[in-house]
């Protein structure tokens, strides 16, 4: 069976491979990437969400905090400085009452010993019936007189004081107010003074210091951080003792000399407190303290009269926790919510793209199917075309057949044609032979002698016998035989070959050895055939020779394996170089017009491929050419 030429056009058909198809494009499942990405954005608006709520939360919380904080503060701060101008206000008339006194003024005027020792006793007896810190006489120049430590390592009697702005006050007719560090004692306090009076205007003045020590004590035990600065700012009472006589902001040289002058404070340095300062006015401070910088709420008091400015500090701290703690609240819950939201959307859409890819599955599946049946439709067609064309190499190749079979013939008319002569020469001989036997029989029977007759007719019987064998095959050689392949003798097949070239070798003068192993097995060929096959060889082989001195021709069969080798070998001048690619063409020939059609070789390949075989050319090295015919033995 020969391939179909339009094979190319059938393999077009797997390339459109149906379930191929399928995979592509127009058979997917919609793409999700716009789903994803919407996805995304999703999430940054919950999470943006989240992060507004306890951003939210944070600043509202902490506002409330802070704004309750400010309101305790307050309060507390306004009892601290009730508390504070209580103190003062309950003795701020001692030093006016105390002064009219007559004792003291006995002392003014006459400054005896007896009327120092009376004043100091009676100084004393005040303070401690009012629970002061001490309580002073001082003359007009400033000069302590009497007063109620008199008889303490460190008494203000002697000192003057004629510096301190309460006595300068208290000279001029008001209440001399002042607080500050005692010059004496360096003990702090606050001095109450007024003037002893006398119809031409201040005698003397009379001072009281009050201790603020208890007070202070106190503020201690409280957790607020409370601050009490004078006019121009020096803490002078506070519950961080640190912080005391510190400024709450860096003193201006003006104000620094006012304190140097009048001695409040020694020789305190008095610096600023850490941080960027207290600011009064606001309602918030940050202070760098040594345990970080911490953000206070600030509740601020000004007493004008006193001349003193509070301020209560309640660290924020605590409202950041709560803030902080209400934000992650709002977070979270911001963040449940929008988990819940975004998963029942979530939800929603997975179930609304599920059902979308399975409208898209089905879809796909139905165009699947239908190109399925266009393909096999194609296939269908293709296949009855493939059959068509079969059909048609069938009916060429039994064209073919015939074709091969009428060269076949043609080429024995052909060599039969050329044996013509041959032939004649072979049956003439005997025709010869015949009429003069007969004519010597007539003669012999009238000479009665019959012995002789006898054996002259038995010659004439031998002779036409042969010409029958020999005209029997020609008639077999000319006749067109089926190919029916069956076993065939090599040595009958090669015998009758022989015979049929004899004349041609007799005509050559050539010598033919024929070497075989007589036990090869038949060969699977058509005996007739064979034998036209073996007849071209040996006549090419008989042309070769025929101009030689040397002239032999080897026939010889031998088996390898399944096979058998016949091989038909000569001593002529071998194939010419050009003749030996074109051998086996029909009509290629190197012999004179009329001597060779260039038929033989030709019809024996056809011959021994029809049998299954092949045959083989090739130059010896000596001299001559070989040929053999590999046929397959049974
Ligand atoms: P033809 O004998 O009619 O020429 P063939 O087909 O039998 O046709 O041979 C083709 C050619 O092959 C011959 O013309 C010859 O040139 C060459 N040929 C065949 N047999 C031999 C041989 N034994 N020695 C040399 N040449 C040969």
């Amino acid at each position: 069976m020969t391939t179909p030429r339009n094979a190319s056009s059938l393999r077009v058909l797997p390339a459109a491979d149906p379930l191929r198809d399928a995979s592509s494009g127009d058979l997917s499942i919609p793409a999700r990437a716009g789903t994803t990405l919407r996805w995304r954005w999703r999430h940054v608006v919950v999470l943006a969400a989240c992060a507004l709520c306890g951003a939210v939360a944070y600043v509202a919380t902490f506002t409330f905090y802070r704004e309750e904080q400010a309101r305790g503060a307050a309060k507390r701060l306004e009892f601290v400085v009730l508390s504070l101008q209580a103190l003062v206000h309950r003795n701020e008339a001692l030093p006016g009452i105390i002064g009219l006194k007559s004792t003291l003024g006995s002392l003014l005027d006459t400054n005896t010993l007896a009327a120092q020792a009376a004043a100091n006793a009676y100084l004393e007896t005040v303070a401690k019936a009012s629970g002061i810190s001490a309580v002073y006489l001082l003359d007009a120049g400033g000069t302590t007189l009497a007063s109620s430590n008199w008889n303490q390592v460190l008494t203000f009697v002697g000192e003057n004081y004629a510096y301190r702005p309460y006595f300068k006050d208290a000279m001029a007719g008001r209440t001399g107010r002042f607080y500050g560090i005692g010059s004496t004692t360096g003990e702090a306090g606050y001095f109450l003074a007024a003037g002893v009076v006398a119809p031409g205007g201040a005698r003397g003045v009379i001072a009281v210091k009050l201790s603020l020590e208890k007070f202070e004590e106190a503020m201690r035990q409280s957790t607020d951080v409370v601050i009490l600065t004078d006019r121009e700012g020096v803490v002078i009472l506070s519950s961080v003792p640190e912080w005391r006589y510190r400024t709450v902001a860096a003193l201006a040289p003006a104000a620094r000399e006012r304190i140097r002058q009048s001695r409040q404070y020694g020789d305190l340095p008095l610096l600023a407190l850490p941080g960027p300062g207290l600011d009064f006015t606001r309602s918030h401070a940050t202070l760098a303290l040594e345990g970080g910088i911490t953000h206070y709420t600030m509740a601020t008091h000004a007493s004008e009269d006193l001349g003193w400015r509070a301020a209560l500090l309640v660290d924020q701290a605590p409202s950041r926790r709560a803030a902080v703690l209400a934000a992650l609240a709002a977070t979270s819950v911001a963040a449940f919510l929008g988990a819940l939201t975004v998963g029942f959307q979530e939800g929603r859409y997975r179930r609304e793209e599920m059902r979308k890819a399975k409208r898209a599955l089905v879809e796909a599946s139905a165009r699947l199917e239908q190109r399925i049946i266009e393909r096999t439709a194609d296939i269908s067609q293709a296949n009855a075309s493939l059959e068509r064309k079969i059909e048609e190499l069938r009916r060429t190749e039994a064209i073919l057949h015939e074709t091969r079979d009428g060269a076949v013939h043609a080429g024995k008319l052909a060599v039969l044609g050329q044996m013509s002569a041959g032939m004649g020469h072979e049956l003439s001989q005997p025709l010869t032979a015949l009429r003069t036997l007969s004519d010597n029989a007539i003669t012999l029977l009238d000479g009665a002698r019959l012995e002789e007759v006898r054996e002259n007719l038995h010659l004439i019987s031998e002779l036409t016998a042969r010409m029958g064998r020999i005209m029997a095959l020609l008639k077999a050689f000319a006749r067109a035989d089926s190919t029916s392949l069956e076993p065939v003798a090599m040595d009958m097949a090669i015998h009758h070959a022989l015979m049929l070239v004899e004349s041609r070798r007799c005509e050559v003068r050539a010598d033919i050895l024929v070497s075989s192993t007589l036990a090869t097995r038949p060969v699977r060929a058509d005996a007739t055939r064979l034998e036209q096959v073996l007849v071209n060889l040996m006549r090419n082989a008989l042309d070769a020779v025929e101009s030689r001195a040397e002239r032999l021709v080897r026939v010889a069969v031998r088996q390898k394996g399944r096979h058998a080798v016949i091989s038909v070998s000569d001593t002529g001048g071998g194939i010419a170089p050009e003749a030996m690619q074109r051998l086996f063409e029909p009509f290629y020939t190197t012999k004179p017009a009329g001597a060779g059609l260039g038929l033989g070789l030709a019809l024996s390949q056809s011959i021994v491929e029809s049998f299954g075989g092949r045959i083989e050319a090739r130059n010896l090295d000596r001299q001559g050419a070989l040929f053999t015919i590999t046929l397959e033995v049974y």
